[in-house]
C-alpha cells in the first residue's frame, strides 16, 4: 500500500521545491514517486507530473469565464477538478500497487486548500483508499519572532483539527536558518515564553499578565497538547538535508493512520 503525502503551507514557504527535492531523492532510491498537481496557476514545475490540474483546466479561460480575480480563479479550478476527481482515483488505484509514495502538490495560498469543499474532498477521497499525511512547510527564516511562530503553529493545529490527519510540521529552508530554536520552544514552554518576553521587549510580568498574556498562556498550554500529536523535521529542500528524516515521519505517520485515523473514523460514523 502507498502512502498519500499532501504537501500544503503558506504560499513561498516552498512546497514545490520541497516536491522536487522529495522526487529527486526518491529516483535516486529507485523508489520513484507519484505526483499530482493541484496548483493550477503554477508557470513551471520543477519536476514531472503524473497527474496535472493545468492538463485538464485552463485557470486563465476560468478567470475570464467566470469573471474572476486570481484567487476566486485557483479556488473555481480545484472546484472544477475535483467533480473529476473519481476519474484521478481510478488512475491512482492503477498504480497503486507499483509506488510507495503519493505526493500531492497544492496552490500556493494555502487557505483555497484548507478552506474549500474541494479541499476536504481531496483529503478524504485520499484518505479513504490509503495511509494519507499531511506535510505543513514552513518557511523556517520568516518563523523565527514568537508572533509568526505561534500564529504558524496555530494554523497547522486547525489544519490537524479540520482533517483530523496525521500531520508532519516541516521546518523548511534549514540552510538559510537553523530551527533548532523552533524545536526547543516546541518542546519546552518556559523557553518560549521567555522569548515571547524578549520580543515584546516588555518586562516578565508585562508579557503574562493583562488579557493578552492571559491569552497567550493558553494558547501555549492547547499548543502543547497539539505538539504531541505530531512528527517534526528540519529539511532544505536546496541541499536536500533532512529528506531521509521526513520519510521516516511518513512511515510512523502511516502506522498512525492505521491505529488512530481508521478507528476515529469508524467511531465518528
Ligand atoms: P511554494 O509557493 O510553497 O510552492 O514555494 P516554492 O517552492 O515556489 O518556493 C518559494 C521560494 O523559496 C523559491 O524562491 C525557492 O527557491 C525558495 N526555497 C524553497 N525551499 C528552499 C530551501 O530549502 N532553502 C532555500 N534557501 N530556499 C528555498
Ligand atoms: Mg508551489
Amino acid at each position: 500500500k502507498p502512502s498519500s503525502i499532501i504537501v500544503v503551507g503558506m504560499a513561498g514557504s516552498g512546497k514545490t521545491t520541497f516536491l522536487q527535492q522529495l522526487n529527486a531523492h526518491l529516483h535516486s532510491k529507485e523508489k520513484p514517486p507519484y505526483i499530482v498537481n493541484l496548483d493550477p496557476a503554477v508557470k513551471n514545475l520543477p519536476y514531472e507530473a503524473n497527474i496535472d490540474i493545468r492538463d485538464t483546466i485552463n485557470y486563465k479561460e476560468v478567470m475570464k469565464q467566470y469573471n474572476l480575480g486570481p484567487n476566486g480563479g485557483i479556488m473555481t479550478s480545484l472546484n472544477l477538478f475535483v467533480t473529476k476527481f473519481d476519474q484521478v482515483l481510478n488512475i491512482l488505484e492503477k498504480r497503486a500497487p507499483t509506488v510507495d509514495h503519493i505526493l500531492v502538490d497544492t496552490p500556493g495560498q494555502i487557505e483555497i486548500f484548507q478552506w474549500s469543499a474541494s479541499g476536504s474532498i481531496i483529503s478524504d477521497t485520499l484518505a479513504s483508499s490509503w495511509p494519507t499525511c499531511i506535510a505543513y512547510v514552513i518557511d523556517t527564516p520568516r518563523s523565527t519572532s514568537t508572533s509568526t511562530f505561534m500564529s504558524s503553529m496555530l494554523y497547522a493545529c486547525s489544519m490537524l483539527y479540520k482533517t483530523k490527519l496525521p500531520l508532519i510540521i516541516v521546518y523548511n529552508k534549514c540552510d538559510v536558518q537553523d530551527a533548532e530554536f523552533a524545536k526547543r520552544w516546541m518542546s519546552d514552554f518556559e523557553e518560549f515564553q521567555q522569548a515571547i518576553v524578549q520580543d515584546e521587549g516588555t518586562s516578565a510580568e508585562g508579557a503574562t499578565s493583562g488579557y493578552m498574556g492571559s491569552l497567550v498562556n493558553s494558547m501555549s498550554l492547547m499548543l502543547e497538547e497539539f505538539y504531541r500529536h505530531l512528527d517534526f523535521v528540519s529539511v532544505s529542500s536546496v541541499t536536500g538535508e533532512g529528506m531521509d528524516d521526513f520519510l521516516k515521519a511518513v512511515d510512523s505517520k502511516a502506522q498512525e493512520y492505521e491505529n488512530d485515523y481508521l478507528p476515529e473514523v469508524e467511531r465518528l460514523r
